[in-house]
C-alpha cells in the first residue's frame, strides 16, 4: 500500500471547526484594502443603495430530505454497499451542483435547519460501521486525503459553500482503531464538526437479543464514545433490524452506560419526509443507499432518487423568509 499523504487540519478551517458544527459557516470575507496607501484610498461614499435586495425564495418546508447511507469508500468496490472514491467525488459534485447543503442527522431530528441557505436543500450524509476508508488520521491528527472525510475536506476547499460535515455510526473499534488511537479519531472527527452516532458495540442482529442485551449493546457504545466526545444522540440499526421491544431504542442504561436516542436510522430505501411533515418519524428515518455495485460500474441508487427529487415541488427547499412558507401562515405544524 502506498504511503498516504495527509491533509492538515488547517485545511478544514471554515468547516465549522470546534463545537459549532455546520451551523458556523463563515460568510465570504470582503478583501482587505490598506487604507494608509494613497493608491488604495477608500472610494467616496455612495448616495444610492449599492445592490438591490435578492429576490425572495419562497421555499418548500414540507418537501422531502435525502438521507444518504454509505459504508466503505474503497477503490476495489466489491461489496453490495461499497463505493469507489471516484463515485463519492461524483456524488459530492452532483449534490453541490443541484444545490444541496450537508447537515447532520441530529440537525434533521431537532429541525435545526437554520444554517441551510435560502434556495438550497438539506442532505444528510451518513456512514455506517466505522471503516478506516471513511476516516483516517496520522500521528499529527492530519486527515488522509483518500478517506471519505479527506475527500469531503478537499471538496469543501474548492467549494466553501458545501460544508464537510456528516454523521458517522460506529462500533467498538471506530475506523479500525483501538485504545488511544480510537479516542483521538473520535475527538478529531468531532472537532471537524461531524456527528458521532451509535451503531452498537458489536453490530448484532438486535431481534435475537433480550431487552437487557439490547440495552447493553447501545449503552456500552454510548459510554465508550461519551468518554471522549458528547454521547451519541442518534442511532443506526445494525443490519436495519429492530429489536423486539422498540422502547429499548429510545432510552436505557445507567451510569456511564445511560443513553437517549432522539433519532433512529433505517437501512432503506427512499427519501425522508420533511421534519415538519406529519409523516416524519424521527425514530424511523429512511435512507437512500449509496454504492457503486459491480466494481464501480453499477447505476447508483442515489442517481435514481436525485432525478426524482429534481422535479419541482418534491424536495425541501429553504426559504429566504421563513415566515409565510409551507402554506402561507407561518411555520408548518410538526404533524
Ligand atoms: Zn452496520
Amino acid at each position: 500500500m502506498r504511503r498516504r499523504d495527509f491533509l492538515g487540519l488547517a485545511a478544514a478551517a471554515g468547516v465549522g471547526v470546534a463545537t459549532a458544527g455546520c451551523a458556523d459557516i463563515p460568510a465570504d470575507a470582503e478583501p482587505v484594502i490598506a487604507t494608509n496607501s494613497p493608491r488604495h484610498s477608500p472610494p467616496p461614499a455612495r448616495t444610492t443603495a449599492s445592490k438591490p435586495a435578492p429576490a425572495p425564495v419562497r421555499g418548500n418546508q414540507l418537501g422531502v430530505v435525502p438521507v444518504l447511507m454509505h459504508h466503505r469508500v474503497v477503490p476495489d468496490a466489491t461489496g453490495e454497499y461499497d463505493m469507489t472514491p471516484a463515485f463519492f467525488r461524483a456524488e459530492l459534485e452532483r449534490l453541490h451542483r443541484e444545490k444541496y447543503f450537508p447537515i447532520r442527522t441530529i440537525d434533521l431530528v431537532r429541525r435545526n435547519l437554520s444554517a441551510v441557505p435560502a434556495g438550497r436543500t438539506p442532505v444528510v450524509l451518513t456512514f455506517d460501521d466505522g471503516s478506516p476508508s471513511q476516516f483516517a488520521i496520522d500521528s499529527a491528527a492530519r486527515v488522509a486525503p483518500d478517506c471519505a472525510v479527506g475527500i469531503m475536506l478537499d471538496f469543501h476547499a474548492e467549494h466553501p459553500d458545501f460544508p464537510a460535515v456528516a454523521s458517522f455510526y460506529v462500533n467498538r473499534n471506530p475506523f479500525g482503531c483501538t485504545g488511544r488511537d480510537a479516542d483521538r479519531a473520535l475527538a478529531t472527527l468531532h472537532t471537524l464538526g461531524c456527528e458521532i452516532g451509535n451503531h452498537t458495540m458489536d453490530h448484532p442482529n438486535l431481534r435475537t437479543l433480550s431487552d437487557a442485551q439490547v440495552r447493553a449493546q447501545i449503552g456500552d457504545l454510548a459510554g465508550f464514545v461519551g468518554r471522549v466526545v458528547p454521547r451519541p444522540r442518534t442511532f443506526a440499526l445494525p443490519l436495519g433490524v429492530r429489536p423486539r421491544n422498540r422502547s429499548t431504542l429510545v432510552t436505557g442504561g445507567s451510569g456511564s452506560s445511560r443513553y437517549r436516542n432522539e433519532g433512529v436510522l433505517l437501512v432503506g430505501a427512499n427519501p425522508c419526509p420533511s421534519p415538519y411533515h406529519r409523516d416524519f418519524d424521527p425514530m424511523a428515518i429512511p435512507r437512500i443507499r449509496c454504492s457503486s455495485r459491480d466494481g464501480g460500474t453499477g447505476q447508483l441508487e442515489l442517481d435514481h432518487w436525485l432525478d426524482r427529487l429534481a422535479r419541482p415541488g418534491v424536495r425541501y427547499v429553504a426559504a429566504s423568509d421563513r415566515a409565510g412558507v409551507g402554506g402561507g401562515s407561518g411555520r408548518p405544524s410538526a404533524g
